[in-house]
C-alpha cells in the first residue's frame, strides 16, 4: 500500500495571476519538476500521485458567507479581476480551478481518514490561509484548510483538530473561522504581522469556549533558525501534545525561507526539515500518523521544490535532504525573538499547563 498520497492536477496551472504575480504557476511546475526528478510521483514507491475532486458549493460554504461564494463566481465569470483591494487577483477560470484547490484538500483528509494512505501532501492553488468568511484576500480565494478541518469536525465528527501553521505570514482568515471553538486548535508562527495581514499579535488568543485556542507566535523581521526551533520546541510540542489532536493539518508555507522575495525570515532547510520532523513524529505517537499537509505561499522559485520533496521524502520515509549554503544569522533579531518566545509562553500558561514545565 502508497504511504504519501501527492495530491496534484495540472488544472492547477489554470488559475491564471498574470505576468510578474509571485503566486504563479511555476511554483507548482518547479516543485513537479523536483519530484520527477528523484521518482517519487512514479507508480511505484512509497508516493502516488491522486487527482483532487471538485468541492461542491456546499463544501464552500462549510466556512464562507454564499455571497462570497457568489462574488468569486460573478468576477470569474465576467473574465477575471481583483477580487480585494491588494493582489488577489482571479481568471476565467479560476472559480473552478479554487474548487480543486479546496477538493483537493478534503480529498488528502478522507483518503487519510479512510486508512487508504498513511498520510497526504496537497499541492494545491490558489492557496487559502488568508481568505475569511466573508472574503478574499493575501492570493487566496477560498480557505482550503479550513474548510477541511471544518469537514472533519462537521461530518466525519471529529472534536479535536490541529492546524499549525508555519507559511511566514498570519494565517488571519483560518485564524478568524475557528477564534471561538475548542475543536479546532490554531498555532501559527509568522513573521512581524504589522505589516501584513495585520492580525496575528500575541494577545489574540481566541474568545468564548475558543479561549487559548488560537496560539500566536509574531517573530521580528530576520528571525532564523535557532529562535523559531526553539517557539516550536518549547511551545508547539508541548501545547499540541496537551491537546492531543485526532488529526494534525499543516497550512505550509514555505516563504519564511531566507531569500523569499515575498517575505523577511531567515529560515534555512533544516529549520523546515526540524519541523516537519517533530510534527511527523507527533502524529504518529498522538493520532495514529493522520497528518495532512497544504501547500500555502513560498516564493523561491530556485528553493520551492526542493523544500516541498525534501518534506513529502520525510513523510514517506525516505532520505532526501536538501543542503544549505551559508546564510547570516541576525543576533539582534533572535534576542527580540527569544523576548517574544517568553510572551507567548506567560500569555499561554494559563491555558496550557505543559507550558510550565
Ligand atoms: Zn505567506
Amino acid at each position: 500500500m502508497a504511504k504519501t498520497a501527492i495530491i496534484f492536477s495540472p488544472k492547477y496551472y489554470e488559475h491564471n495571476t498574470g505576468p510578474d504575480h509571485p503566486e504563479s504557476p511555476k511554483r507548482l511546475a518547479v516543485i513537479i519538476r523536483e519530484l520527477e526528478k528523484l521518482q517519487l510521483v512514479s507508480s511505484k514507491g512509497n508516493c502516488r500521485l491522486v487527482q483532487p475532486g471538485l468541492a461542491t458549493i456546499e463544501d464552500l460554504e462549510l466556512v464562507h458567507d454564499p455571497e462570497h461564494v457568489q462574488l468569486v463566481k460573478r468576477v470569474c465569470e465576467g473574465g477575471g479581476g481583483l477580487l480585494d483591494l491588494g493582489d488577489t487577483v482571479v481568471s476565467p477560470k479560476s472559480f473552478d480551478v479554487s474548487r480543486f484547490s479546496v477538493g483537493g484538500v478534503i480529498k488528502a483528509v478522507n483518503l487519510v481518514m479512510g486508512g487508504k494512505y498513511r498520510n497526504a501532501f496537497a499541492l494545491v492553488r490558489p492557496p487559502g490561509h488568508h481568505a475569511g468568511p466573508y472574503y478574499a484576500a493575501g492570493f487566496c480565494v477560498f480557505n482550503n484548510i479550513a474548510i477541511a478541518a471544518t469537514h472533519l469536525i462537521r461530518r466525519l465528527h471529529l472534536e479535536r483538530v490541529l492546524i499549525l501553521d508555519v507559511d511566514a505570514h498570519h494565517g488571519n482568515g483560518t485564524q478568524e473561522i475557528f477564534y471561538k471553538t475548542k475543536k479546532t486548535l490554531y498555532i501559527s508562527l509568522h513573521e512581524d504581522p504589522r505589516v501584513f495581514p495585520g492580525t496575528g499579535f500575541v494577545e489574540e488568543i481566541g474568545e468564548g469556549e475558543g479561549l487559548g485556542y488560537t496560539v500566536n507566535i509574531p517573530f521580528p523581521f530576520k528571525t532564523g533558525d535557532k529562535s523559531y526551533l526553539k517557539a516550536v520546541d518549547h511551545i508547539v510540542v508541548p501545547i499540541v501534545r496537551e491537546f492531543s489532536p485526532q488529526f494534525i493539518l499543516v497550512s505550509a508555507g514555505f516563504d519564511g525561507y531566507h531569500g523569499d522575495p515575498v517575505a523577511k525570515l531567515n529560515l534555512s532547510n533544516s529549520a523546515y526539515a526540524h519541523v516537519f520532523s517533530k510534527i511527523l513524529d507527533l502524529a504518529s505517537t498522538i493520532c495514529g500518523d493522520r497528518f495532512v499537509a497544504v501547500l500555502e505561499g513560498g516564493y523561491n522559485l530556485s528553493q520551492l521544490g526542493k523544500l516541498v520533496t525534501s518534506t513529502i521524502s520525510k513523510m514517506a520515509n525516505l532520505n532526501y535532504s536538501v543542503k544549505d549554503g551559508d546564510y547570516p544569522t541576525r543576533p539582534r533579531a533572535e534576542k527580540r525573538a527569544e523576548k517574544v518566545i517568553k510572551r507567548v509562553k506567560k500569555t499561554h500558561s494559563t491555558f496550557w499547563g505543559s507550558l510550565h514545565s
